[in-house]
């Protein structure tokens, strides 16, 4: 009993301790009197809690404010430049590593080339354990400040635990556990074991999980989610994924592998789609999928986009985009297909989801979000029903192209805040309890 009362109160005090580390985080700079006005508790636990937070280093002073009754208000904040996150994104052209303070300021970037695609596990992994090295050196920052490393991968990610490797207070031991596993069915990772294979080179804290959702989980927290409950945030690069939040929090489905919009049947019988299947959406609007339908288009017409071979995926896609905005036929008639696709795809989400908000993001659904978004709008509308259409509108990503790193880094940073402290080494064990990423961040 004495043991089960000492628990309830390390859980109260802990949960106290994330709530206005929260706050602080997603709110701040705010003063004790703005925590006891928005937050359940009583001014002697803010006192108490804040006075923690403060020792731990996790919250600084920041100024004060006049207040009404004449005594300035201190503000506090929470310590940004004191912890630091790093996030991963795996893509399908390159390997990108960032180093992040904790308000996800960019102060180190390392970047990998593949040439050959993300097939090659090997070579994926061994430029996330340099890139890690890289931008810890280019940043000077001293490894205890770093609260874990995201990675974000294009595919499903598991995390199996073992319910007998459930040790005391959540806490797992790590031989029964088999977490990020990642299955990418358009890249060839059948269960891959990343975060074993990643583990064998730092010992830094790891989160592996969808690009796709931790793209969606940045634009939520900082981004043009901002202050929506149920939204969706489409992704598109060479693939296509999508992150569904519904009522603040991602809806993940019962492997974990729900938001894979990209292989949703848009054309019964179509075009052949990566995942071996038919018809799929991202046979059509992915960059890999527009590219083909041009370079097939253009051939079908007697002439070539030979004026493409040998760019990346990015240039290619930009070359196409100027090709059409100098009327050149072929290149104008498959942005048109684009859209057309795109715009039923997003009325195929609010007809399901009835959200708020949808956000494109992606680096290519940034591109060609830039120049088709009013047609996209009108022909989602089109497709959509009118009820659910009206309700929701249709945006870019706010975030830019590299926002998957970012948002990789964001699982830490959650991590953190919800345990209101910084980590144990991964040496040691591992938390069970993941924190529900977007959800309660207000
Ligand atoms: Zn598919």
């Amino acid at each position: 009993m004495a043991e089960r009362a000492m628990r309830t109160v390390r859980d109260l005090r802990r949960s106290n301790r994330s709530l206005l580390l929260r706050r602080l985080y997603f709110g701040g700079p705010l003063s004790r009197q703005d925590l006891i006005d928005t937050t359940s508790l009583s001014a002697a636990s803010v006192s108490n809690v804040v006075g923690g937070l403060i020792e731990d280093g996790l919250v600084v002073e920041a100024g004060a404010v006049e207040s009404e009754g004449g005594r300035p208000r201190i503000l506090l904040r929470v310590d940004g430049e004191a912890w630091h996150a790093i996030g991963v994104d795996v893509g399908e052209t390159r390997v990108l590593v960032e180093l992040f303070t904790l308000d996800l300021s960019v102060l180190a970037r390392a970047q990998f080339p593949l040439p050959d695609g993300c097939g090659d596990v090997g070579s994926v992994v061994r430029h996330i354990h340099d890139g890690l090295g890289a931008v810890i050196a280019e940043s000077g920052v001293r490894t205890e400040s770093i609260i874990g490393v995201g990675v974000g991968v294009p595919g499903v990610v598991e995390h199996s635990v073992s319910e007998h490797g459930v040790g005391q207070h959540g806490v797992l031991d790590q031989g029964t556990a088999e977490n990020g596993v990642v299955y990418g069915q358009s890249i060839g990772w059948d269960g891959v074991p990343l975060e074993r294979l990643l583990r064998q080179g730092t010992d830094l804290l790891l989160f592996v999980d969808n690009g796709a959702t931790t793209l969606g989980q940045a634009e939520m927290w900082f981004g043009a989610g901002r202050g929506a409950r149920d939204a969706v945030i489409a992704l598109i690069g060479s693939g296509v994924g999508a992150c569904v939040v519904t009522d603040g929090a991602p809806y993940r489905g019962t492997g974990r592998s729900a938001g894979e919009w990209g292989h949703t049947t848009v054309q019964v019988e179509g075009e052949i789609c990566r995942c071996g299947s038919r018809g799929c959406l991202e046979a059509y609007v992915g960059a890999e999928g527009v590219l083909a339908g041009y370079r097939s288009l253009s051939a079908a017409r007697g002439g070539s986009a030979d004026s493409l071979s040998g760019l990346s995926e990015e240039a290619a896609l930009g070359r196409l985009l100027e090709a059409a905005d100098t009327g050149e036929a072929a290149a104008a008639e498959i942005l048109e297909r684009t859209a057309l696709f795109l715009g039923a795809g997003i009325a195929n989400l609010i007809n399901l989801f009835n959200p708020e908000r949808i956000i494109l993001g992606g680096w290519a659904g940034l591109a060609l979000g830039s120049r088709l978004l009013p047609t996209v709008r009108e022909i989602a509308g089109r497709y959509a029903l009118r009820h659910a259409y009206a309700r929701s509108e249709i945006v870019l990503g706010r975030l830019g192209p590299d926002a998957v790193a970012r948002g990789a880094a964001t699982l830490p940073v959650a991590r953190f805040l919800a345990t209101a402290g910084p980590p144990a080494r991964a040496a040691g064990a591992v938390l069970l309890e993941r924190p529900d990423p977007v959800a309660d961040f207000g």
